[in-house]
């Protein structure tokens, strides 16, 4: 039996995640499941698995979840430091699907740990990569990509030797404003963001598929993961999301990853890797797709693409500093005190001012730093908000 944990386990991911675990439960013992305020789920999920731990992330709730788990003999816990136990819990494979920079303390203990990561967070790599990897090195942790185009390049890249890599194409649908004119962005609302054309997640990333900050995290993961330097990575709209991710190698070959867009095929690869084993996940009719499309995409319509390539040529803690802001500017989004453009605008914002920051710009990359500039970061969002106001 294999011991796994899901952190984030109340989410799409994490849900996803249980699904395919549920359908084999003889093949694993589930230690710890964690979530945020939906209590019922996580008590649903835990008793259904019978999970050792069940912490939720908010200290106010503790009481409400033990009343749920009462009787089911599943611990319950809650807080920062019941997160950071329940990663030291020995596991065997261990699912990274909290949203945001919050995912990167777990994550690290995990791997600490040695056990292996599947990483759906792609924050821990945008705001500590080298950190990341070289903590999975150090205790001889597997760190496997979930990001569907994460793994579509791994995929590709199994038993390819990385010298002859060219370049790395990752797609992206476009999101829900991909056909708008660009005038009607300014006034795009939370509900319009909040619908994606292919595929089904979590509100904050499908509002971060429509202005493409998704995408542009997801270059500097591409960085950071495969060791490749920015120059080779490149981004194609492709409104079907069927082909995830290309290779380009040096003899002119280029290895595209096609299927659904259902995010088991990911998550079940790397819970079997490096078997493959049977998924249920659509089989792809090809004649009846029919076509498949691709453009570059528009500069002025994605600014979240030119600040991505702005971090990734800084490195350092600007990837901290973007991911931070982003969140925050996403949250102020959300609760409707800014606008959809205003978004990437303050991003940049806080991004020219880290350049001016010398005592940042030369910080060592430690786990207290990244969390001390993350609160910075939003800390200068609310005052950029605050001073175009006044
Ligand atoms: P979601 O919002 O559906 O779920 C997030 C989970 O994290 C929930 O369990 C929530 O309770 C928990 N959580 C939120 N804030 C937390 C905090 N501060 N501390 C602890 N737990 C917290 O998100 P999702 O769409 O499942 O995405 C999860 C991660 O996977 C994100 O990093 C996202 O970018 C990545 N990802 C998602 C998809 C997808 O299809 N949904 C695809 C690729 C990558
Ligand atoms: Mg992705």
């Amino acid at each position: 039996m294999r011991k796994v944990s899901v952190f984030g386990a109340t989410g799409s991911i994490g849900q996803n995640t249980i699904d395919l675990i549920a359908r084999d439960p003889s093949s694993y013992e589930v230690v710890a499941l964690t979530g945020g305020s939906n209590i019922a789920q996580l008590a649903e999920d835990a008793r259904k698995l019978g999970a050792q731990l069940a912490v939720t992330a908010h200290e106010d709730r503790l009481q409400n979840l033990r009343d749920a788990l009462s009787g089911s003999g599943v611990e319950a816990a809650a807080g920062q430091a019941a997160l950071i136990e329940a990663a030291n819990r020995p596991a065997d494979w261990v699912m990274s699907a909290i949203v945001g920079s919050a995912g990167l303390a777990p994550g690290l203990e995990v791997l600490k740990q040695g056990a292996t990561l599947a990483l759906a967070n792609k924050e821990t790599l945008v705001c500590a990569g080298p950190l990341v990897l070289e903590t999975a090195r150090a205790h001889g942790a597997d760190l496997l990509p979930v990001d569907s185009e994460h793994s579509a390049v791994f995929q590709a890249l199994a038993g390819e030797d990385m010298a002859a890599v060219e370049r790395i194409v990752i797609t992206a649908s476009g999101g829900a404003f991909r056909d708008w004119p660009l005038p009607d962005l300014a006034r795009a609302t939370v509900e319009q963001a909040s619908s994606h054309p292919n595929w089904n997640m979590g509100q904050r990333i499908t509002i971060d598929s429509a202005s493409m900050f998704n995408k542009a995290l997801e270059i500097i993961e591409t960085k950071e993961y495969f060791g490749v330097s920015p120059r080779q990575i490149e981004v194609l709209v492709h409104p079907e999301s069927i082909v995830h991710a290309l290779v380009g190698f040096r003899d002119g070959a280029l290895m595209a990853h096609l299927g659904a867009p259902d995010m088991r095929h990911a998550i079940g690869y790397a819970l079997h890797w490096p078997e493959r084993r049977e998924l249920p996940v659509q089989r792809l009719d090809l004649t009846a797709l029919g076509q498949l499309n691709f453009s570059s995409p528009d500069d002025a319509r994605y600014p979240a693409l030119r600040l991505a390539r702005e971090v990734m040529s800084r490195g350092g803690l600007s990837g901290a500093i973007f991911n931070a802001a982003k969140e925050r500017a996403l949250d102020l989004f959300i609760q409707r005190r800014i606008g959809f453009l205003d978004m990437a605008d303050i991003v940049a914002t806080v991004l020219e001012r880290f350049e001016g920051t010398d005592s940042l710009i030369d910080a060592d990359m430690t786990l207290d730093n990244i969390q001390q500039t993350d609160h910075l970061a939003r800390h200068w969002v609310d005052e950029a908000v605050l001073r175009r106001a006044g």
